[in-house]
């Protein structure tokens, strides 16, 4: 069977978890977790990063940092995953469903503006597939109607967005985004060299919105089994982060000197992972060019040998908005019907090939249904439908990635 998903090993977590383990240092906030932090912060430009034990607990800690009340208004898309909204459900939202874009599954900026009431505190953008939602849009909004942004950028490291006209026609425009930009100051000594520092034109994905949410579980691009990050953008809130993060307490602080002894200040939770997490996330983070460039291989194989099918209309194929980098997180395709999806996907699995669909309109989901206001989501549903995922992962073999490409060429040429 090739697998939908293999998390790929990089060699040096064991030897890097071994580390944290005899250096007796395994709770929270140790030397990997200040190491981890540092590099987002440098490579992409956040202004403070938070190591998370899943992009769950970043969105939780997001929505306690927006100080969402109960019966405030969240604007999220429905075609999410449910994280998403549970975080901001749990501090009392109600959350006002979006619909995707008719060609792409981001939330469609141009109808979010009539969602929003003088409840609405926050808007929560997914980068679906790390694909860049409307940006300027969404903070053009938020700045004119005094909202926060929270952006989901679970499946969004290592992506970028980026305006600008393109020139000389979008493949050039996307060719010189890969281009390294190498700046000696963007990189702190203690940063490891094997580590490139921002290497891309654009704003990346989590530095545009106020906060914002990572994943690093098994299924994304780099990974920790379970695990996140919240990155903090807007200085104002860098505080109470830390608080939140250390169970409501002021430890940070303490363990920087800064105040003689440290207590209870405000509410938290248990957010930050042990050391032993975070080593083996450094031990990824080493890899990250090689694993990108890898993952981009084999996007650009899928797309490149699947266009013809989709120039004939059988299926699309991922639309990359003009103002979004693809960090190859995800190769889907979108048929035209759920019975054509069913189809492709037993035959795929007649094969021994695991493609696989997601998500469930978050607005007709059984916990939701009764709560969502009735609107119709359209591109929701058909997304939910008639999107599948094809097998993408670090060692997918190229024999395996052609014997997927043939099986989905036997359904159409017959
Ligand atoms: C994976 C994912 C999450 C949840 O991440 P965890 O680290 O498993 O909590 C949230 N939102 C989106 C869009 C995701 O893809």
């Amino acid at each position: 069977m090739i697998p939908f998903n293999k998390p790929y090993l990089t060699g040096k977590e064991a030897h890097y978890m071994y580390e944290a383990v005899f250096t007796g240092k395994l709770s929270g906030n140790g030397m990997f977790t200040q190491r981890c932090q540092a590099y987002f912060e440098n490579r992409y430009g956040f202004k403070k990063c938070l190591l998370t034990t899943s992009c769950t607990d970043a969105l939780e800690m997001a929505a306690i940092l927006c100080n969402i009340q109960p019966g405030d208004e969240v604007i999220i898309p429905s075609y999410t995953f449910v994280s998403t909204a549970l975080a901001f459900v749990r501090q009392g939202a109600k959350i006002v469903f979006a619909d995707s874009q008719a060609e792409h599954p981001n939330i469609d900026a141009d109808k979010i503006e009539a969602l929003i009431t003088p409840r609405t505190k926050a808007i929560v953008p997914v980068h679906y597939a790390g694909m860049a939602c409307d940006m300027d849009k969404i903070m053009a909004l938020a700045d004119k109607y005094n909202l926060l942004v929270v952006e989901d950028a679970a499946q969004a490291v290592d992506s970028f967005y980026d305006p600008l006209p393109p020139k000389g026609g979008l493949e050039s425009a996307r060719e010189s985004l890969e281009i390294i930009a190498t700046s000696e100051n963007n990189t702190k000594p203690s940063i490891s060299n094997s580590c490139s520092p921002l290497g891309v034109r654009g704003r990346s994905l989590g530095s545009i919105g106020h906060l914002a949410a990572f994943s690093f579980h098994e299924t994304k691009n780099i990974i920790s089994g379970e695990g996140g990050m919240l990155a903090i953008n807007d200085e104002r809130f860098i505080h109470r982060a830390e608080i939140i993060w250390e169970k409501g307490t002021n430890r940070a602080e303490f363990f920087r000197g800064e105040v003689n002894k440290y207590g209870w200040v405000d509410i938290g939770s248990s957010f930050l992972p042990s050391e032993v997490i975070a080593a083996f996330l450094w031990a990824q983070i080493e890899h990250l060019d090689e694993i990108q460039n890898k993952r981009k291989e084999h996007w650009n194989r899928y797309y490149e040998a699947l266009k013809p099918l989709a120039d004939k209309g059988y299926f699309k194929l991922p639309l990359i908005p003009e103002y979004a980098t693809n960090n190859a997180h995800m190769f889907y395709l979108v048929l035209p019907s759920l019975e054509e999806r069913t189809r492709l996907i037993n035959t795929l699995k007649q094969n021994d090939i695991l493609a696989v669909f997601h998500y469930l309109s978050l607005h007709s989901s059984p916990y939701y249904t009764k709560k969502h206001d009735g609107r119709v989501l359209a591109n929701c549903d058909m997304f939910a439908d008639c999107l599948v995922r094809l097998p993408l992962f670090y060692e997918l073999r190229n024999e395996d990635l052609e014997k997927i490409i043939e099986t989905i060429k036997s359904v159409y040429n017959k």
